[in-house]
């Protein structure tokens, strides 16, 4: 991988010059974007936004791909392969709580209920950079080699109404056919690092994160003699501090963090009541898929044994979420080089693995891919301090988004350049 002909210099520094040209314009859509968010798979007016954009550029547009999903396809003046690059679109359910001019007021439904809505997890910015990154390399056709993808998704963050994640449905509505991309690339903003600046690693950059429900059967009776029932409060007990053993007690920690959290218990209606069941909610957070099969089956195990010591039963339900976001090694080897190329070697970091999720894995388990974070949080802010991603203060200092304009727009010119 390493003989590849590096990108030029003189490239970075056109797309530099281009990124900075249309600097203003991407800080306008973001603004207006963050002014009209849009939940999940109501992503509507953002998604005509970006489709008007791609179309004005000269890009062929597909629109209502994975429900509400835009891709475009840019044709280099050369043939070559296939690359895509990745936004996502949806706003969260938090109400705004940060004090600029554009700020949200919106409201929608969501499941049954009229919420807030803001772009609290920042989607808003990729969703212009994205933007950006077509009109960069519309108008540098001559440079690319073959064909951009660009994919505006929905429905990142989970609709909690049984549907597909956005980049499920835009594979099951066929984005990845007609041309198949040999790669994917994504970044995500982040309060965890200063503005401008670029993380990755390769291997596990996000975690899997499946959710887990544990129904508990004992026996109902008077609260003043248990022996009289099986109560299903002390065996939920037993088997909560019993799960925390296996990420620390069971698996091994120098390999791969994992993570494993009980976090709703809800059993019974009065103090003097053992009640006749009780049901726990979780999340299983890990960065290695055989790690996540292990946790899961380790888990079963412990609370049916729990249960059953106590002459209770316990039935364990795990609901798949998203993979582990994967970089592909070789992928992200030479692209980490690539981004210090595009952006300046100076920007770029190694990421901690993060234990957050994506649904970019699932794209990424399609076709190699490689996602990184840009961070956003202003320079006289502490990012470990800063309000996170999700939080209703959640803020971005825009000089940022150029170097996420400038690291897409590099990243598919070079791997382009490099691919066959
Ligand atoms: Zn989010
Ligand atoms: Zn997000």
């Amino acid at each position: 991988m390493d003989t590849i002909t590096p990108g030029s210099k003189e490239l970075s520094d056109r797309i530099s010059d281009a990124a900075l040209k249309i600097e203003d314009k991407v800080i306008a859509w973001r603004r207006d974007i963050h002014q009209n968010p849009e939940l999940s798979y109501q992503e509507k007016r953002t998604a005509a936004l970006a489709a008007e954009h791609l179309t004005k550029l000269g890009i062929e547009v597909k629109t209502g791909v994975g429900i509400t999903g835009v891709v475009g396809l840019l044709k280099g003046s050369k043939p070559g392969g296939v690359v895509a690059l990745r936004a996502d679109m949806d706003a969260l359910p938090v109400e705004e709580k940060v004090d600029v001019p554009f700020a949200s007021k919106a409201k929608a439904q969501w499941l049954g209920q009229t919420v807030p809505v803001m772009h609290a997890c920042g989607h808003d910015a990729h969703v212009a950079i994205l933007m950006g990154v077509a009109e960069v390399l519309a108008g540098l056709r001559e440079e690319i080699a073959g064909t951009v993808k660009f994919l505006f998704q929905p429905n990142e963050e989970g609709s909690y109404d049984g549907r597909p994640s956005g980049a499920q449905s835009m594979i099951n509505d066929g984005v990845f056919n007609e041309p198949t991309p040999t790669a994917v690339f994504g970044l995500h903003v982040t309060s965890a690092q200063a503005s401008g600046q670029i993380a990755l690693r390769p291997g596990g950059l996000m975690a899997s994160a499946d959710s887990l429900k544990i129904d508990i059967q004992g026996r109902q009776t008077h609260g003043s003699s248990p022996w009289r029932g099986v109560d299903p409060v002390v065996t939920a007990a037993q088997i909560i501090l019993a799960l925390q053993t296996i990420p620390s007690r069971q698996l091994d920690a120098t390999l791969t963090p994992s993570v494993l959290t009980i976090s709703t218990v809800h059993g019974g209606v009065r103090a003097n009541i053992i009640p006749d069941t009780l049901e726990m909610q979780g999340t299983i957070r890990t960065h290695d898929e055989a790690v996540r099969a292990d946790i899961k089956r380790r888990m079963e195990k412990t609370a049916i044994a729990i249960a059953e010591s106590q002459g209770a039963k316990a039935t364990v339900s795990i609901r798949e979420g998203v993979p582990v976001t994967y970089n592909d090694p070789p992928l992200t080897h030479w692209g980490t080089k690539s981004l210090g190329r595009g952006v300046g070697e100076e920007r770029i970091r190694e990421s901690r693995p993060v234990m957050g999720a994506e649904d970019f894995s699932i794209l990424a388990q399609k076709v190699p891919g490689m996602f990184f974070f840009l961070g956003v949080t202003p320079p006289d802010e502490n990012p470990r301090e800063a309000p996170a991603n999700h939080s209703p203060l959640f803020h971005i200092h825009e000089p940022a988004l150029k170097y996420g304009v400038r690291a897409l727009s590099y990243l598919a010119i070079d791997y382009l350049k490099r691919t066959p």
